[in-house]
């Protein structure tokens, strides 16, 4: 079993590297922010309080985070593995994930980071914004998340290094250098 968290900020690329992540490895891929989004485009109820907070570049709760999760895993049981994208977000979060693996009796193979400089990642967002149609891929909103971002996620990677399974990735260069950078560090720590 291979369950993986690609974590990083936004605009990092761990959407893209997802895609190619679970196609080689067979995993389930469970991105929260694309399920959010698909809530908001159901125009439910639900989906307009969660538009509500994401537009502004806040995180959702970690009730309703979870939530989704477990119901993506039970409508999927007989996986490989998964690859979290976009989870965990914060410290709360990251314990939350390790009782779950407990929970499910499968081993945590650790966190993938992809590390980009600041000023690349707006530069970055502020291009997919033009073609995202994303509320939040606006330059005040893009601000606030990577704020957030600082303040409540970051404290996630020193979570994971303390206990030795954080692995920073260049995400900088072509698709097919990172992706090899995140396959190499796959195969060194998987069990
Ligand atoms: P993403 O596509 O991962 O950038 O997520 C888009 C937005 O969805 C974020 O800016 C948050 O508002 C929300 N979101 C996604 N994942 C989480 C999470 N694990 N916890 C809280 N909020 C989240």
């Amino acid at each position: 079993m291979l369950n993986i968290a690609l974590f990083g900020p936004p605009g990092a690329g761990k959407g893209t590297q997802s895609e190619s992540l679970i196609a080689k490895y067979g995993l389930l891929y469970i991105s929260t922010g694309d399920i959010l989004r698909k809530e908001i485009a159901s125009g439910s109820e639900l989906g307009k309080k969660i538009n509500a907070i994401t537009s502004e570049g806040h995180l959702v709760s970690d009730e309703l985070i979870m939530s989704i999760i477990r119901k993506t895993i039970e409508t999927n049981p007989h996986v490989e593995g998964i690859l979290f994208d976009g989870f965990p977000r914060n410290i709360s979060q990251a314990k939350l994930l390790e009782n779950l693996m407990e929970e499910l009796g499968t081993p945590f193979t650790g966190v993938l980071s992809l590390e980009v400089p600041r000023e690349e990642l707006i530069t970055r967002l502020i291009n997919r914004g033009k073609v995202s149609g994303r509320s939040d891929d606006k330059e005040d909103v893009i601000l606030e998340r990577l704020k957030e971002y600082e303040e409540k996620t970051l404290p996630v990677a020193e979570y994971f290094s303390k206990k030795g399974n954080f692995y920073p990735v260049k995400g900088v260069g072509s698709l097919e250098e990172i992706f090899d950078r995140l396959v190499a560090e796959i195969e060194k720590h998987r069990r």
